[in-house]
């Protein structure tokens, strides 16, 4: 299928074509069609899917056709899309500006933690489009600097991450505000059973569009796990760092905290690396991702929430030096890399304490995460039992294994492969 077959009109078939896109994903090629219709859309995708696209290309299409019939138009702001984080709202805008760079669709995004001024200053020449954080949008409403009464097609993005940052009152307040009449698409990566309920106070008669993680992950990310101490992580991140001399790295950690120490372990063995999380100023997370963009900065350490904008063309690699303990982030986080256009690689670090997390990744994604049995940092603790009878790991932690901090043990390293302790784990590939 080409993006000829998707019903879309020439200005924006050039502006994918100049994007060097062949072939629609199929995310794009299940929406578009129901989007063009105007339907309202459930879709189950993560990012990495090419789903901005899928939704921004009917929008800008609607709008299109819309500005031909009537030239008042750009005073009214007639679509919406919310979105959690200030990365992830700069990518869907820049996206909406890729896609209909050959209409005459104005954009503008707007998100917190900078001064409103300049946002406010571009609301107010006019636009077509908003894409926003909630809190921000909230605010400039309150002030009166934005009505969403024209809103025709409202758009809520990665609502699984909505909820876990604690947006549900904002979002429940936004859709109060927005004309009944409209076109409803809502995204998300996971369908719990409170997701299930958001989408169904803000969609009519959906039709459902589910791009399952295992087409994302399994197909295009070479995936490896290694069995690390956490004392050891830091010297087999420098190790792998060096073997592979990657141009652009993207290590996760699970928390801010956790993201700085990394920063400051490789620093010490010569590799420079920024992080970038929640704490950081907007100003210092957008210049960290700028420089690692420009490749200035070759390992940047992220915090899940942090990563979720994203997106760089080029990301050779992704660590996972903690493993999540929600497995759904494994998704995520790999889909960092692999994006649309390049197939790429995912390393996986874990402790003996992580172990069930990784039992849970690979009963998520339904496939075992290949184990690299010979390097220089081999976990040597006990082997593990196997999962409970009719198991679901559920976060079962490893028995065997003491309290929260792993005691430190007898250097493994460099003499653990000659050993022979680095038999295989055959338990995990059940
Ligand atoms: P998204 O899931 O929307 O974050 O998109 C992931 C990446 O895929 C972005 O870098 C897009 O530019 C790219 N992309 C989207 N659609 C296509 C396509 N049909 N072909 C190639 N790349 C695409």
């Amino acid at each position: 299928m080409t993006f000829n077959d998707l019903g879309i009109i020439a200005p924006i078939l050039k502006a994918i074509e100049d994007e060097g896109y062949t072939n629609p994903t199929p995310i794009q090629q299940q929406a578009i069609p129901i989007l063009l219709k105007k339907k309202d859309l459930l879709g189950c995708a993560q990012t990495g899917t090419g789903k901005t696209a899928a939704f921004a290309i009917p929008i800008i299409q609607h709008l299109h056709a819309a500005y031909d019939e009537n030239q008042r138009f750009r005073k009214k702001i007639k679509a919406l899309v919310i979105t959690p984080t200030r990365e992830l709202a700069i990518q869907i805008d820049e996206s909406f500006k890729t896609y209909g760079k050959n209409t005459k669709i104005q954009s503008a995004v707007i998100f917190g933690g900078v001064k409103q001024t300049a946002q406010v200053n571009r609301l107010k020449q006019g636009i077509d489009l908003l894409v926003a954080t909630p809190g921000r949008l909230l605010d400039l409403i309150n002030q009166g600097f934005i009505s969403l009464r024209d809103i025709e097609y409202f758009v809520l993005d990665e609502a699984d991450q909505m909820l876990d940052m604690g947006f549900i009152h904002d979002i429940k307040k936004i859709i109060a505000l927005i004309p009944q009449k409209r076109q409803s698409l809502f995204f998300s990566a996971t369908m719990a059973p409170a997701i299930v309920a958001l989408s169904q106070k803000i969609l009519g008669n959906p039709e459902q569009v589910t791009v399952k993680p295992q087409q994302t992950t399994a197909e295009k990310i070479e995936q490896a796990v290694y069995f690390v101490a956490n004392e050891h992580k830091i010297l087999l991140l420098t190790e792998i760092l060096n073997q592979r001399n990657a141009t652009s790295t993207l290590v996760f950690s699970r928390t801010k905290h956790g993201a700085n120490k990394i920063v400051k372990l490789l620093d010490r063995e010569g590799i420079k690396a920024e992080a970038i999380h929640g704490n950081k100023s907007q100003t210092a997370r957008q210049k960290a991702l700028s420089s690692f963009k420009a490749g200035d900065t070759k390992v940047l350490v992220a915090t899940d929430i942090a990563a979720r904008g994203i997106d760089v063309e080029e990301l050779s690699l992704v660590v996972n030096y903690d493993l999540p303990n929600i497995p759904e982030s494994y998704v995520h986080r790999i889909g960092r890399t692999g994006r649309a256009k390049a197939s790429g690689i995912a390393i996986s670090f874990c402790d003996a304490e992580e172990r069930s997390y990784l039992r849970d990744i690979q009963k998520l994604i339904k496939q075992n995460v290949p184990l690299v049995e010979d390097h220089n940092y081999v976990d040597t603790r006990a082997e593990l039992p196997p999962p409970k009878q009719g198991g679901g790991g559920g976060g079962r932690r490893p028995q065997g294994n003491q309290g929260n901090k792993p005691k430190k043990r007898p250097n493994t390293h460099k003499s653990a492969a000659a050993g022979g302790e680095n038999k295989k784990r055959s338990f995990y590939r059940k």
